[in-house]
């Protein structure tokens, strides 16, 4: 494949000394090197695969280096996003990333995209780069970067890791498949947890994220085989690597041959939407605040307070007096026999997306005043008991 950029003119004297490991490589060479000088990547998001794909596309001289996020660092990030420090807690994540960054190469420019990556700016934001590299963690952005991706003509490295499982891909519709061509429709909601709910090894955002980094320095340079049409699989338990072919799908909406979405979609949240339908319906009107549980408890009310998360979970954080059902044991069934007729039901998960969908299955049961906690523990911290750890 050619390489994405043209070679800078020159590398300087700082510049050759910096990069030598890299010079006196074949392939990469001086011409490898000053495309990478000439190079404009962005990094969407500085958390878990954004921090080693910044420090190392930092490292290797890529001559502009964007990220964007808005969020700010917290404690529970610093297991895993190393762009981060202790002292950047409560800092914006693109601030104290760009910090890093010119920390470890001051040669390069850092761009600082301190925002929300939206249907508004995802256009003019990636028209500035090159070549993306999407470290995002959620469905509606990962579509809407494939979807902006593909609609711009540019290649991008796709990520996810979950737990002790990483994926990677090149998507770049020119040459390959996209991500749609790959995942057509969003997972049913609820039915892949993230991993604030689920967990990840911190180190495998290492894993994924050199790979991520490795895949960009070929497509910038021209260099070796990338990962267009194949989606690299990595089993960090089991120490195993394999890739399986994608192909292009000559029906996909996006890239194939009558491609029906020719622009971005309006709402990214609604098409992959965060809580189905029946739970949605469910919780309409049957949704509780944290503080009106403790205020509940405090009077006595005759109610049964179920925690539908997994042990672990309930291990490292719970609401008092709640007993654990796991939401797998509502999807079974099984949990249906253990509610007591005569107390009123309220459910509760993490952040209320879980709960939602057994809300539904409950009140089916004929529980029709159960409720559920609207957003779950995270909301129970923040309202009623601060000491308790956020996870
Ligand atoms: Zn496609």
């Amino acid at each position: 494949m050619p390489p994405l950029v043209e070679p800078a003119a020159e590398l300087t004297v700082d510049e050759v000394r910096r990069y030598s490991r890299h010079l006196i490589i074949p392939d990469v060479g001086m011409a490898g090197q000053k495309r990478l000088k000439n190079a404009k990547v962005l990094c969407v998001g500085a958390g878990g695969l954004g921090s080693p794909a910044l420090l190392y596309l930092a490292a290797a001289g890529v001559g502009t280096l964007g990220v964007i996020d808005f969020d700010v660092v917290d404690e529970s990030n610093l297991q895993r996003q190393v762009i981060h420090g202790q002292s950047d807690v409560g800092r914006p994540k693109a601030e104290s990333a760009a910090a890093s960054v010119r920390e470890i190469n001051p040669l390069i420019d850092v761009v600082v995209h301190n925002e929300v990556l939206s249907t508004e700016n995802v256009m003019d934001i990636f028209a500035q780069y090159d070549l993306i590299v999407d470290g995002t963690d959620n469905f509606a952005t990962r579509y809407m970067v494939n979807d902006a991706a593909v609609l711009l003509g540019k290649p991008y490295v796709w990520g996810s890791i979950y737990r002790f499982d990483g994926q990677a891909s090149v998507f770049w519709a020119e040459h390959g498949p996209c991500y749609r061509c790959l995942y057509p429709e969003p997972p049913p909601p609820g039915m892949v947890p993230s991993c604030a709910e689920g967990g990840v090894l911190g180190v495998l955002c290492a894993s994924i994220g050199s790979i991520q980094v490795n895949e960009a320095i070929k497509l910038l340079t021209g260099i070796g085989e990338p990962l267009v049409g194949r989606l690299m699989i990595y089993d960090a338990l089991e120490m195993t690597y394999r890739s399986v072919k994608v192909r292009k799908d000559p029906e996909c909406v996006l890239c194939g041959k009558n491609p029906t979405v020719t622009e971005l979609l309006e709402d990214y949240e609604a098409f992959c939407g965060a809580v189905s339908e029946e739970a949605q319906e469910a919780a309409s009107g049957s949704t509780i605040t944290a503080t009106e549980l403790k205020s509940w408890q405090d009077q006595g009310e005759n109610i049964y307070v179920i925690d539908v998360r997994e042990p672990n979970e309930y291990e490292i954080v719970s609401i008092p007096g709640a007993v654990l059902i796991p939401k797998g044991e509502f999807l079974n069934g099984s949990a249906l026999e253990r509610l007591p007729q005569d107390k009123k039901i309220v459910l509760h998960c993490k952040s209320g997306v879980r709960s939602a969908e057994c809300l539904a299955i409950v009140k089916n049961a004929g529980f029709s005043d159960a409720v559920h906690v609207g957003g779950g523990v995270l909301s129970w911290i923040k309202t009623v008991d601060p000491s308790l750890p956020a996870y």
